[in-house]
This record gives structure tokens, sequence and C-alpha cells, in this order.
């Protein structure tokens, strides 16, 4: 069995109350590491370490800062195959999955942020010949960084990268289910010369090691990113203690298709934003939208190619669906499709799990899912799923389509597939999302502002938005002169 440590003030410790549990292998079904059971005791030591680092930290150049994070990207770049393989093991997802989205990912974003905190600015407000104002971005002091499983080094370092950059120390949590690649980037954070105490990482579960972060009054902001239900009870805890806060929640992105859109891209890119990551990113498109007219031969040609997809153990090559994160969430997103049949929904391909043979057998492996038949406010239609579980409906008007794909309580992001411009930049101002991909998926530029709208989340990460949620601005007036 694995050993998996906190990391506090520079050095790996056991938890205080000396407990663990496991981190169980999805694709195979089995413990195979020790997770620490932290609480309250082993966060405010990380939040002592974090209070100790500050000075220093926030006191660097910001050409020293930039240094150490683009030196912890291209040390992420060197392991990535260890990572990449970590990844798949913790996480169940295909190996050439992580070889290719997560870990350059997680590389990408501490090269990013160090860059961007180069060029990040303030204003300054002119009064006539009166007086200047300029705007004072400084750290808020320690942060912390709560992220989910589902692309775990990926989310992870889109939090603590911005924070790190902006001159904050961090306490940090990966989610408790895929705590793995969190736990070897410390020996990077070591390497690259990351001071002692600027990134402490404290693993356990989330009511108890999670809202210790939250709870703690030294800690001054919450960047969270999971369920839209812990967002709430986050914000019920922190708001009154006045932190700032980012929540990126949950999402039943709808994937708009019209008749005139570029059919083979937008059948193979749906291919992708339904079930890639065993439909477990918070991007995807799980409400698939077909205008009537080619309603019948997407059906066709979408469950065709959705059947023949390649189910097989995360760390085979030729595997297309890999594991999902494990048992409970498989018996969950099961749960769901008994539940859309019961809504009078007919499964057209999967709704099963599969068993592999040998020692996969009991690995936690569901068949890509395609449902239709059931209207807009059905619970399936409603709710988050975050499996390999998709529906498809028809609408006969764009107007219809609209209110379809703006009726769930979410707003994450839409995708719309059209070559009438006209009727592309129409839609994308109608719809309440906080990211439209026209034409496209997930294709991600790391400056745009990335968030949701309505039970999706609050704020936005990415670009200069993170290093501003990250730094407090202070406005300072200068009068030189009388009006
Ligand atoms: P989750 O809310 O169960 O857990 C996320 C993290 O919060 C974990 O680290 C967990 O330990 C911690 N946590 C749980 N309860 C807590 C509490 N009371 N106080 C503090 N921390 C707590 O989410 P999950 O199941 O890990 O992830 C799946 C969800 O994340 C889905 O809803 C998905 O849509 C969402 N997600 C959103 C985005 C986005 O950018 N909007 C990206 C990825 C995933």
């Amino acid at each position: 069995m694995k050993q998996i440590l906190n990391f506090i003030g520079g050095t790996w410790v056991e938890p205080a109350g000396g407990t663990y549990f496991d981190d169980v292998n999805p694709a195979k079904g089995q413990p195979y590491a020790h997770i620490p059971d932290s609480d309250n005791r082993d966060v405010a030591q990380a939040v002592e370490a974090a209070q100790g680092a500050f000075p220093g930290w926030s006191g660097r150049s910001i050409h020293d800062r930039h240094r150490i994070l683009a030196r912890i990207a291209d040390l992420i770049d060197q392991n990535l195959e260890e990572l990449a393989e970590a990844e798949s093991v913790d996480n169940g997802k295909p190996l050439k999955l992580a070889r290719k989205i997560d870990i350059p990912r997680a590389s990408a974003n501490f090269r990013f942020f160090a860059t961007a905190v180069m060029q990040f600015a303030s204003e300054s407000h002119h009064m006539g010949n009166v007086a200047i104002n300029y705007t004072l971005r400084q750290p808020l002091g320690v942060v912390g960084c709560i992220s989910p499983w589902n692309l775990p080094l990926y989310l992870f370092t889109w939090k603590i990268a911005p924070a790190l950059a902006a001159g904050n120390t961090v306490v940090a949590k990966p989610s408790e289910i895929t705590p793995m690649t969190a736990h070897l980037l410390t020996g990077i954070c070591q390497e690259a010369g990351l001071p002692d105490g600027v990134l402490n990482i404290v693993h356990g579960y989330g009511h108890k090691t999670g809202e210790a972060i939250v709870e703690h009054p030294e800690v001054k902001a919450i960047s969270f990113t999971g369920g839209t239900k812990t967002g709430a009870r986050i914000a019920s805890i922190a708001a009154p203690k006045f932190k700032k806060l980012s929540l990126e929640l949950g999402g039943k992105n709808p994937n708009i298709v019209f008749a005139d859109c570029d059919y083979d891209t937008m059948l193979s890119t749906t291919m992708r934003s339904s079930f890639a990551n065993q439909g477990q990113i918070c991007l995807c498109g799980s409400r698939i939208l077909v205008e009537e007219s080619i309603y019948e031969k997407f059906k066709h040609d979408f469950v065709e190619r959705t059947a023949a997809l390649r189910i097989a153990q995360p760390l085979d090559p030729q595997s297309q669906i890999g594991a999902v994160v494990s048992e409970a969430h498989m018996e969950k997103i099961l749960s769901y499709v008994q539940l859309a049949r019961e809504e009078g929904g007919r499964v057209l391909t999967g709704g099963k799990r599969r068993i592999l043979e040998g020692a996969h057998a009991h690995g936690f492996y569901l068949e890509p899912t395609i449902i239709e038949g059931l209207d807009q406010q059905c619970r399936t239609n409603q709710e988050e799923i975050f499996g390999p579980v998709v529906t498809i409906q028809s609408f006969k008007t764009e107007e219809e389509a609209l209110k379809m794909a703006n009726s769930t309580p979410y707003g994450l992001s839409a995708t719309l597939w059209t070559e009438n411009l006209t009727r592309a930049h129409r839609t994308a101002e109608q719809l309440k999302a906080g990211i439209v991909w026209i034409n496209c998926w997930l294709l991600r530029d790391l400056r745009t502002p990335f968030g949701g709208v309505k039970a999706s989340g609050v704020g936005r990460e990415g670009g200069f938005e993170a290093l501003r949620f990250f730094t407090e601005p202070k406005n300072v007036c200068i009068k030189y002169g009388d009006a």
C-alpha cells in the first residue's frame, strides 16, 4: 500500500489523529493507498505554517515568483509519465487522456500564471488637476483551495497557481477520492525551490478537513470547485465571516444542434462532449437538443458510434471509456438510469455496469448511455448525473431550443452547432451560461473568464480574473492641487 502524508511547512507529516482511510483504485475496485484522515488540528498547523511563510513569499519580487512557478511547470512536464499514470490509477480515466489533457494542463496552469503575474497591472484614476488615485493590488494572506476528483491535478493547480503567483500562501485540500497527484506535486514544489510553508496540503474528508479550512479565521478566501450542494454549505460558513469566495459548481449543460451545422465535426465533438472522462467533466453536454429535421439521422449515427466505444481498463492504450471514480458514484449514476426509465425514458444504448475480466473484474465500469423520450422538466433532465449518460431531445424552433436550454437551475456552459453566423451570435447572447462554445467544445484559452451562473457558481477563474480574486484592491488617493 502506498502512503500519502500531509505536507505542512515544507515537510511530510502524519495527521494529528494518526488515522488514515483507503484510496481505492476504481479500475480494480481495490484499495491501494492510505490517505490521512486530517482534522482541525492539522488545518491549524497548516495555517500557522502558511502565515509564517506569508511575509517572505509576498515580499519576493514577481520575477522570483515567476521563476519558481515556471520551474514547477517544467518539472511537471519532466514527470509527465509518472503523474499521468498516477492520475489514471487514482481516478479511473484512460491513461492516454491523463497524458494528453490532465497533466499538460497542470503544467500549463503554472506556466500561465507565472507569466500572467508579470503582466498584471492595476488601474489609476486621474482627477483633473486635483488628485490621482491608484489601485494597489495586494495579496490576501493565507487562502484556502478545495478541489474535486474529476480532473484532480488539472483543477488543483488551476487554483493554487494563481493564488501563489499573486503572493498568497496556501492551505489546499484535494479531493479525498483522488489525492495522489497533489501528493506527488509536493516533491516537485520542493525541488523547484518553493519556500517552506508557501503551499501546504492537508488531506481528508470534506465535512471534516475541508470545513476546518473554510472555518479557520485566518483563511481569508476560499476558492472551491465541486458540487452545488457543497458550494452552498461552504458559502453558509464563509459568508458570515466575510471571506472572499469563488465557487465553481455543477452543470447540466445543453448541446444544441441545428440542422445547418457541420454534421461530421458536430458528431465527433459530441462524442467527446458526452463521454470524455466517462462523462465526468462539469462542462460535458449532458442534454443534447437536436433540430427535428435531423433528429432521426443524428440518433442513428450517435447510438452507433457510442455503442462502438471501447470500454477497457484505463492503462490499456485502446481504452476509450475507463472506470468511473468510485463504487458510490457508479451506483448513483445507475440510479439515475433507473429513474430515467421510471420517468418514461427509453435507453437506446448502454444503461448497465460492464464487468471486465481478470484483475479488473471488480472495477467500476459503466456503458456509455443514451436516453430519449423524456421531457425537459423531469428530474433526469434537471439534475446533474455526472457520468457517461446523456439524453437526446428534439426541437422545432430556435425559441424552443433556447427555452429548453435555459430551463434548468444550472448555467455553466452551453454548446451550439450552426453555420448561421447571425443565429450563432443571437443565441449565444440569450443562453444563460457562463461559457458558450460555438462549433467546438472545451476549446480553452486560459486568459478567458471561466465560471457559471445560477446554481453553477459565483465568480470567475482564469486569466486576470483569478489574479483579481486572489488580491485585495486598495485605492490610494493623492491630492496635489486645488480644483
Ligand atoms: P464535492 O462537492 O463532493 O467535493 C469537492 C471538494 O470539496 C472535495 O475536496 C471535498 O472533500 C470537499 N468538500 C466536501 N464537503 C465539504 C465541506 N462541507 N466543506 C469543505 N469542503 C468540502 O464534489 P465532487 O464530487 O468532488 O466533484 C464533482 C462536482 O464538481 C460536480 O458537481 C461537478 O460538476 C463539479 N465540478 C465543477 C467544475 C467547475 O469548474 N464548475 C469543475 C469540476 C467539477
